[in-house]
């Protein structure tokens, strides 16, 4: 054997090994597949699945290249991901859900309690605590992980807020997550917290780390519809003016409104894949109820199931939760609670019977004796 094919292999075999051990081409589902996977699970928000599901792709395709680039210089640089909508729409459900597809180690953290090093809360490094814990402290698979960073809106810059003397938890987080996200070694202290001299940090490579940040952006649609408005002016062009569609403005988001809304330029450069969530409607909260894998009903009806009871639900009852939902102003976060109102007395002491059906009066009567205060203590 010549030496150039032995070298060959021996390059190969360190490609092998630099892989994560579950990832391999021939697993790596097409955007079309990972769509329909996530499809499984959540309802509706089809733009925010097909770039999620491109942005997956091409990231783990980017995973499996061979990590020296053979002749050309062609490198796939990171699809980190921001996500924004309202609270409850189904940012963090998309995250999870794309993890449990993978197979990959999944953390969710939540920017806000992020602060500049030196001040009192957490470093940025913490972030990866999470990933490692949930990778049991394996660090190669956490080194392919998916971190969810929620509410990455509320460390936007506020120095238009003159309630804010000191700008301790915005821009200089942001400065911070910047590395982070790009890719590069970080010490992490493996118990989290302040990082303190005699703890042993774990090294992490957050190179192949795909991050998804989410986040509301409360009122960024009035940025989007300044930035509209000056562009139709600016073009004069009528006909893209009658076209915008009004009512919901979030599908025009671009880096220039995460930017006016107060994200650095540099941090919004590294979540190059933006996409945005709808508000649920009325249709989208009934078909959450019973049309996913997991629906909050298949659930109740699996449980009685295993208690020898076939459950079943008039459809007005689903209508009526739903109603309750959006009376509340509860979103899809509401719907559990609501169902746990008129089902815990039955399942507290089921019925000796072999069938039980859920009548509108039946929940409606369970609705008003347990739910209400408790409900609009919540909100
Ligand atoms: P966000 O991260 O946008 O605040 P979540 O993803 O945490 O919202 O959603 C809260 C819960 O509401 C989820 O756990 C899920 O049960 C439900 N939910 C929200 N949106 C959807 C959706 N589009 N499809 C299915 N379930 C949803």
């Amino acid at each position: 054997m010549c030496v150039e094919q032995a070298s060959g292999m021996v390059r190969e075999a360190m490609v092998q090994k630099k892989k994560a051990p579950s990832l391999d081409k021939a697993r790596l589902l097409k955007p079309a597949k990972i769509k329909e996977f996530l499809d499984g699970y959540v309802i509706g928000q089809d733009d925010a699945k097909k770039y999620l599901s491109v942005a997956v792709y091409n990231h783990y395709k980017r995973l499996l290249q061979p990590f020296e680039n053979e002749g050309d210089d062609v490198e796939i640089e990171k699809s980190n991901i921001i996500l924004v909508g309202e609270t409850g729409t189904g940012k963090t459900l998309l995250a999870r859900t794309i993890a449990r597809m993978l197979h990959v180690p999944f953390a969710i953290v939540d920017a806000t309690v992020l602060t500049e090093a030196g001040y009192v809360g957490e470093d940025v490094e913490s972030i990866l605590t999470r990933l490692l814990q949930a990778a049991d402290y394996d660090v190669p698979s956490a080194e392919r992980g998916i971190v969810f960073i929620d509410e990455i809106d509320k460390i936007a810059r506020k120095s238009d807020n003159p309630s804010i003397t000191r700008d301790v938890s915005g821009e200089g987080v942001q400065q911070a997550m910047l590395k982070l996200l790009e890719g590069t070694v970080v010490n992490v202290p493996p118990q989290g917290g302040r990082k303190h001299p005699e703890q042993k940090m774990i090294q992490v490579d957050t190179r192949n780390i795909l991050f998804i940040a989410g986040g509301a952006f409360d009122g960024i649609e009035r940025k989007i519809a300044q930035r509209l408005n000056s562009q139709v002016v600016g073009f004069n062009n009528s006909r893209d003016h009658a076209l915008v569609d009004r009512s919901n403005l979030l599908q025009y988001i671009s880096p220039r409104d995460l930017k006016a809304f107060g994200l650095i330029p540099e941090l919004v450069g590294r979540l190059p894949v933006l996409t945005y969530l709808n508000p649920l409607d009325r249709a989208t909260l009934r078909s959450i109820l019973t049309d996913p894998k997991n629906a909050i009903i298949k659930q109740y009806i699996k449980l009685f199931k295993m208690d020898g009871v076939a459950l079943s639900f008039e459809p007005e009852v689903l209508d009526f939760i739903v109603d309750k939902a959006i009376e509340f102003k509860l979103g899809a976060r509401g719907l559990r609670s609501i169902c746990e109102a008129i089902m815990t007395d039955v399942m507290f002491a089921p019925p000796a019977k072999k069938e039980f059906e859920v009548t509108l009066e039946f929940a409606r009567a369970q609705f008003a004796r347990t739910a209400p205060d408790r409900l609009q203590n919540a909100s």
